[in-house]
């Protein structure tokens, strides 16, 4: 990320998407952030945590005085923002915090807030070394790294899609609407979510069940995030959020795929998602008996789709796709500059619709066996293309259909993963051999060849 030399000045702007919106979740997220402060005071009271960090206005200042006094906690201001009013410290350790925030010893002051020490780690980096004030795309990134720690992050990334839970989600913190106080190192910290998790308990505990099902209502919406020359837009279905961010020259996009539509959302806010109000069941449709089953079965596919990409694959096509699953996951991988273009086939429309849909996925409806380059190579340039396919598809063909096949792979390809899900049949390879095709490499219940040239 390339940051320019200057601070944009503070701002933040909400708007909803229809009065209705308005109407129904401004009040909510109003008194979602009320409750989510008023049940951070309580852990300290309850000394669950040490210390908690707020703003308040000036002239809310003295009934907080005298509430944190009847309490027994110290009250500390840190700071003044033009947008937030007094930044303060609640604690019960004012000497030590006092010592650590004077010193500038954010670490110190991040333990005191029991902060998880892989997100103060990142937090210490990201605003200490690399001067950040916007912890969005650094978060982003690393939730990158988490899915495949080989990532070459030497190329350039302008654009990630994510998964997040709502325990992680920073996408509307600008609304007080959290599980967490602190700002994560990943949408995927675990530490995090054990927290958030805890947190959303002991806050339904409160009495403000209704309060906490909306949190996490709103943080499993879609969203989409743009920063450019110090704007940051943060668009949902519902609410679209404007704020100063780190000017760069160039934009950054972070879409995180929601996991729920709202009603009254309006679409064309996060156009590329595909409304959806229930969890879908991913691995019926792939053949597979669970989520977990599926996720240990596509591993080894991952691993060696992402070593032929950084071989110079620069377009990955799935011979009988079920509904996309695996494709989604190699688009989150590897479309990322260089843009990697992922392709399904499937003769299945039904499956087709169900997948969960990778805005970069392109799906085409047809039976395999009858799979025609003309049609895959029509569009634009030919790239260095990987094809998928299992080895049960192999066995399930006709003499006929295999006839027709196997030397149209030829023409589709130039290399050739066969896997298997367990059932991998290593005796297709010297099929494919008589064909022309060499060994390039070989994994867990797979191979891929090469077209020789
Ligand atoms: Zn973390």
């Amino acid at each position: 990320m390339n940051v320019l030399d200057f601070k944009v000045p503070e701002f933040c702007r909400i708007s909803w998407v229809s009065q209705e919106a308005d109407k129904t979740w401004s009040h909510r997220s109003n008194l979602i952030s009320e409750s989510w402060l008023n049940f951070e005071k309580e852990l300290i009271c309850t000394g669950k945590r040490q210390a908690a960090m707020q703003f308040t206005k000036l002239a809310d200042l003295p009934a907080l005085q005298s509430w944190a006094q009847e309490h027994g906690l110290a009250l500390l201001i840190v700071g003044n923002s033009p947008l937030y009013g007094l930044r303060f410290a609640l604690t019960r350790k004012p000497y030590e915090f006092f010592e650590a925030w004077s010193l500038g010893k954010l670490a110190d002051i991040g333990y005191l807030l029991g902060y998880p020490e892989c997100c103060i780690k990142a937090f210490v980096e990201n605003w200490t070394e690399l001067k950040r004030v916007d912890t969005t795309w650094p978060m982003a990134r690393e939730t990158i790294r988490h899915i495949d720690p080989r990532y070459d992050f030497s190329k350039k990334i302008h654009s990630i899609t994510v998964n997040s839970s709502p325990y992680t989600s920073t996408m509307l913190h600008w609304l007080g609407i959290r599980f967490v106080p602190h700002l994560p190192c990943s949408f995927e910290c675990e530490q995090t979510i054990r927290q958030g998790k805890e947190n959303a308990n002991a806050w339904k505990e409160t009495g403000r069940k209704e309060v906490v099902a909306w949190a996490k209502e709103m943080l499993s919406w879609p969203v989409e995030y743009t920063a450019l020359h110090g704007i940051a837009e943060i668009k949902t279905p519902i609410v679209r959020i404007t704020c100063s961010t780190d000017p760069t020259v160039e934009k950054y996009t972070i879409r995180v795929q929601g996991t729920q539509f709202p009603l009254l959302g309006a679409p064309s806010l996060t156009r590329w998602c595909v409304p959806s109000n229930v969890k879908v069941d991913t691995w019926t449709d792939n053949g597979f008996s669970t989520e977990d089953v599926m996720i240990e079965f596509h591993a080894p596919i991952l691993e060696a789709v992402g070593a032929r990409v950084l071989e110079g694959i620069q377009r990955v096509i799935d011979l009988g796709c079920g509904n996309g699953l695996l494709l989604d996951k190699i688009a989150t991988l590897y479309h990322i500059d260089p843009l990697v273009e992922v392709v399904g086939i499937e003769s299945d429309k039904a499956k087709v619709s169900r997948g969960r849909r990778h805005e970069f996925v392109q799906f085409v409806t047809r039976n395999i066996y009858d799979v025609d380059s003309s049609q895959l190579k029509g569009q634009g340039k030919i790239k260095p293309t990987l094809v998928l396919l299992s080895t049960q598809r192999l066995k399930e063909a006709t003499p006929e259909q295999l006839d027709r096949f196997l030397p149209r792979l030829l023409d589709i390809g130039d290399e050739l993963m066969l896997y298997g899900y367990g059932d991998f049949d290593p005796a297709w390879e010297k099929s494919f051999v008589v064909e022309g095709w060499a060994r390039t490499a070989t994994g867990k219940d797979l191979v891929v060849l090469k077209r020789a040239s």
